[in-house]
Order: structure tokens, then sequence, then C-alpha cells
């Protein structure tokens, strides 16, 4: 029964989350929120180990980052952070190096001392052949920022692994997401505010979600509702795009992750969180060792829990994880976000519902957009919260 619910949200991640919680606190509407899976908090779900009570993020490393002062103060209403940085080291030919690139792996990389201005001569003459040109795809992109040396050692492997697609049919903003310093500045991110949630990821969806007029129904797959559901009813979808439209346009392309877990019997692994393998040899992208995101718990040193990730393309009952974009994938969407402005009480949004590689505060920044733009003038003037441009 469906006559008290004024919003139905499908999916329960971070959009989700953000829109439910904005439309109970601010217009006190009724939502209902829905999610397959048997939790709350999509792919940022967290759980604490039985064996060992190390926190273990279920569906891959979160690491919480924004430049954006409203997301990062909006989410501090329902957590502290704690002060974590992240840094990758990757593994290469039995050598460990820092990354993102900078002057420390560069230095160790040609085995000489270099200064930043040196080290920028150096890699210009490395990206020589993309001179005066605009780079067109990931590989042109990597070459134009880091020379073909550290391309073919630390991007080219790892990126045949995690997509098994030709990096020049890749797009280039897959590689920019990660700097280039000609310093030793080996942050990972770049963004002002960062750190680890003090209690853990699923403590955030429990406080945003706690309140009267939010239900929400775990285990329910929207698929199987739809046909019941009032004519109308407005709603918020953050499910797969192609899959809402019966797939009628063609499939859209997707990396999913093979989590391997491991409990070993040692307090420490491999002295860091996040370990890259660079050489195509190694089946597995990286190792995550969850101990270390949160060093400032005092977790038993008997045991530890790591993760190597296998990439692999998603089937339809795989977890989609990484939007491939391929040209044609762009095509494809295209169609669907043209039958998307058809539908006029849905609005679709987050990471699987608009085909785009969101991190996580870009899904709450986007939803507290849509949220003024399509939630708000839809309860106060009317407007359709669906069919938009
Ligand atoms: N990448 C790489 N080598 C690395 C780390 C990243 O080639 O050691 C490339 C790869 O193509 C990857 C992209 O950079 O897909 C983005 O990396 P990021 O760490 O942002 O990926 P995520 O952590 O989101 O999987």
């Amino acid at each position: 029964d469906f006559s008290n619910v004024d919003l139905l949200i499908v999916g329960a991640g971070f959009y989700g989350a953000t829109i439910a919680e904005r439309v109970a606190n601010q217009l006190q509407k009724n939502v209902l929120l829905i999610d397959r899976r048997s939790h709350i908090g999509g792919n940022a779900y967290s759980e604490f180990d039985n064996e060992t009570g190390i926190e273990v993020h279920r569906y891959g490393a979160h690491l919480f980052h924004t430049p954006n002062e409203t997301v990062w103060t909006y989410l501090n209403r329902f957590t502290g952070f704690t002060d974590y940085k992240h840094r990758v080291y990757s593994t290469y030919r039995d050598q460990v190096y820092s990354m993102p690139i900078n002057l420390g792996t560069i230095s160790q990389f040609f085995n000489r001392r270099l200064s930043p201005d040196q080290a920028r001569a150096l890699i210009a003459d490395q990206a020589a052949e993309m001179a005066g040109r605009n780079p067109a795809n990931l590989e042109e992109k990597a070459i134009s920022l880091i020379g073909r040396p550290l391309y073919e050692a630390f991007i080219r492997g790892y990126t045949a692994k995690q997509w098994q697609t030709d990096p020049r049919d890749l797009p280039e903003h897959i590689i920019t997401r990660l700097p280039v310093r000609y310093t030793f500045d080996n942050r990972y991110f770049n963004d002002k505010y960062e750190g680890l949630p003090i209690d853990g990821y699923t403590a955030i969806f429990e406080r945003m979600l706690k309140h009267p007029k939010i239900n929400i129904a775990l285990g329910v797959d929207f698929f199987s509702l739809k046909s019941s559901l009032p004519p109308g009813l407005p709603i918020v979808y953050t499910g797969p795009i192609d899959r809402y439209f019966d797939y009628s346009e063609g499939e859209l392309g997707w990396r999913t992750i093979d989590f391997e877990k491991e409990t070993l019997n040692t307090g420490d692994f491999q002295g860091m969180a996040v370990m890259n393998y660079a050489d195509e040899t190694v089946p597995y992208t990286r190792i995550l060792e969850f101990r270390h995101f949160n060093p400032e718990r005092s977790y038993q040193t008997e045991k530890t829990v790591v993760v190597r990730e296998y990439s692999r393309s998603a089937r339809r009952k795989d977890e989609p994880y990484y939007p491939i974009d391929t040209r044609q994938d762009k095509d494809v969407f295209l169609r669907y976000r043209a039958r998307a402005e058809a539908q006029t009480n849905v609005h679709f949004g987050g990471r699987l519902g608009t085909y785009r590689y969101l991190d996580m505060h870009q899904a709450i920044g986007a939803a507290l957009k849509a949220f003024e733009s399509r939630v708000l003038p839809h309860f106060a003037e009317g407007q359709a919260i669906g069919g938009e441009k």
C-alpha cells in the first residue's frame, strides 16, 4: 500500500540516502526507501569483521575526500572524521614506488636525484611524441602527462588489468583522476577535506535515515514492485538506467570486481592500506589491508584482513562498479537519457542512474543539488520531479 508514500526512493546509497534525509527533515514528507540488498549504504557499506574486529568495506576501499565545503559540512552532521590521509604504493618488478607519480617516484624510477625543474624537463622530453597534439584517449593523455617509460611501467599494465580495454579506447578522464606532482607530496588526493568516518561508514547511513518519516524496506527489488505502483508516484531511481528501460537500447558496459578476502595470522601484512600491482603478470590490481585505514583504533595485533581485487567485465547479475564509457556506451547512454526525459515522475540519479563514476562526495553533492532543483520544487510548486533536460 503506497497511499502514505510521498516519495519512493530506489537505492539506499549516498545519493538516495541524501535525498531521503532532506525530504524527511526539511519537507516532513513520507519517504519509502527501498534497496534490493539486505543493508543500507550502497557500495559505501562497511562492517566490522567478526573474527578480527577490523572494519571492512565490503564493496572495495572507500576513501572520503572532497573539495566541496557544502558537502563536507553536510556530512559532518552525521559523522566525525579521522585525520586519515590516503597514500598508495605500487609494486613494479619487485620494487615499491609511491603513487601517484611524484618527484620521489620519478627519482627512484630513473635512479637519479632530480630537482623539480630537471624532472619536468626529463618528462617533457619523454612526452615529446605528444608535443603539439591534443590527447584523444587515456593512453595519449597519460603519455602527455608522464612520458612513455613511466606510462609503460605504472599505468599500462594496471590499466590493462583494470579495464581489459585498449587504453586507446578509454576516455582520458579516467587517468586525470590521478595527479602528477613535481614535489615529494605523495598524498593520493588533492582535496581540502579528507578523512574516514570515526564510527565507520554504515553508522553515517543509520544516522541520516533515522527519522519517523523515512521507511526503509530492504531486500526489495524495485522491478517486482513496479507494476503495482500508483501511476505518477514520484520516484528517485538510483539503479542501473539500462535495467529501468529493460535494456531496450542495449546494455551499458561496466567493470565489476571480484574481492578475494583473506584473514592472515599476522598483525601486519603490507605496512599500508593499499598496494597497487603494476605488473601485468600479477593477476590482481591491488591488495587492501583494512586495519591500516584506522590506525587510531586499537585493533588486536594477531590477525589482519586483506582483500585482493580482480577486475573483469560485468554481466547482468554482477555488481557494476566502473562505467567503461566507450564511444558506443556514450551513444547507448544518450538514448536512455532521451527516454528518461519522457519519464516526468522519475528522477534518475547516482552512479548507476547516470552512468558516471561518481565519488561519494560527488554523489552527495549531486543529490543536494537535485533536492534543490527537482525535489523541493516538486513538493512546493508541483513541478515534475523528473523529465529533466
Ligand atoms: N591507474 C594506474 N595505475 C595505478 C593507479 C591507477 O594505471 O597505480 C589508472 C587506472 O587506469 C585506474 C585509474 O588510473 O583505473 C584511476 O585510478 P583510481 O585510483 O582513481 O581508481 P579507483 O581507486 O577509483 O579504482
